[in-house]
């Protein structure tokens, strides 16, 4: 979570800002070594503006259907209601149950670039549900990747105790092609469980979720 932007209130504020990158929302569960499954709820507005009567830099979570419908991109400047994420562990963003929308100035539409990182357009959810993720260092997401229509980072819930002790983190993941000359998957993530060592994902779960398209796609 964006420490700028945390904040005690459980009611609706009022944000407005310049959006700086707009990512896919997802959380991820980990079970051990051979389990991860991704969930896909709609998107991330990374924004630089104000909240809550604050200045700062926020993430507000989006549903699906308001992307496809008003189409956020990189440079738009929006203003809305949302609520504080306060107990969404399932969420990166400072903000969920965004509403109100109003578009005080809209970015030119662009195309996909041919190099990366890939500014253009978000498709719809399913697109990314269909191409599958890999893991992405996390330097790389927060720099040359940040921009990037396949850059995510997700919310992790890690089953700890089986059915009775979760453990919950963040991490970054790529879901655009598998020859970009930009990727990098960074070092194994170790998944804790309470009475053994921990697994470590090394990547070769990032075959099973992109083994169905290949390199340019
Ligand atoms: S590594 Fe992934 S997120 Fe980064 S620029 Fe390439 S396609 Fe985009």
């Amino acid at each position: 979570m964006n420490t700028e932007a945390t904040q005690l209130s459980s009611s609706r504020i009022r944000w407005q800002g310049q959006i700086e990158s707009v990512q896919c929302r997802a959380w991820v569960w980990r079970y051990k070594m051979d389990n991860r499954t991704h969930h896909h709820l709609g998107f991330n507005l990374f924004v630089k503006g104000e909240a809550d009567g604050r200045e700062g830099r926020f993430i507000v979570a989006v549903s699906n259907t308001q992307h496809t419908k008003l189409q956020f991109r990189i440079g738009d400047v929006f203003r809305g209601t949302a609520w504080p994420c306060i107990k969404a562990k399932h969420d990166i963003a400072d903000y969920y149950r965004a509403g109100g929308f109003k578009a005080l100035s809209r970015a030119d539409a662009q195309a996909v670039p041919s190099e990366p990182p890939f500014t253009g357009p978000l498709p719809t959810i399913e697109v990314f549900e269909r191409r599958g993720p890999r893991m992405l260092d996390t330097k790389h997401w927060r720099k040359q990747c940040f921009v990037c229509m396949w850059a995510n980072k997700s919310a992790v819930e890690i089953e700890y105790k089986f059915g009775k002790v979760k453990r919950y983190r963040q991490e970054p993941f790529c879901y655009g092609p598998r020859s970009c000359p930009l990727y990098d998957m960074g070092p194994p993530r170790q998944v804790q469980y309470f009475d053994t060592v921990p697994s470590i994902d090394d990547g070769w779960m990032d075959e099973l979720c992109t083994g169905q398209r290949g390199d340019e796609d």
